[in-house]
């Protein structure tokens, strides 16, 4: 996301590693079998600690978005602010690129897959139209 560059803790650190490994890593409980974002060391919905990390399908659907005119460096121009519902079930805040960033482009519901843009030290997950995939 734009903004202040992100800085990786113990947390984090392999989301951050996935990502720059072109994948989108989020924690999986295993005791109660739920995924959860962002990451923490705790189950949020059942409060174990036997989590672990797992690599997402990358696929997601839109749920809602906002097109933010005003520049955010290091984005020119307007940018897609988006809340994607991962297949594995969390929500993520992210961008939509890829696509004109007009209403008419972004239908709720659509299919995405991540991809991800570097930002400074790190490669962000952003969201694609699924259907510009190869
Ligand atoms: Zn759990």
């Amino acid at each position: 996301m734009p903004g202040p560059t992100p800085v990786p803790t113990p947390d984090t650190a392999p989301y951050w590693d996935g990502a720059a490994a072109g994948e989108l890593r989020i924690q999986q409980c295993t005791g109660c079998t739920e995924h959860y974002f962002y990451p923490r060391p705790f189950c949020p919905r059942c409060g174990s600690a036997d989590v672990e990390w797992r690599t997402t399908s990358g696929r997601a659907t839109l749920v809602s978005y906002v097109i933010n005119h005003r520049p955010l460096p290091p984005s020119e121009g307007p940018l897609v602010i988006a809340l994607v519902q991962l297949e594995e079930g969390p929500r993520m805040m992210s961008n939509v690129v890829g696509v004109e960033p007009e209403p008419a482009n972004l239908p709720l519901g659509m299919p995405l897959r991540v991809t991800f843009e570097q930002r400074g030290e790190h490669a962000i997950p952003v969201f694609t139209p699924a259907e510009a995939a190869r």
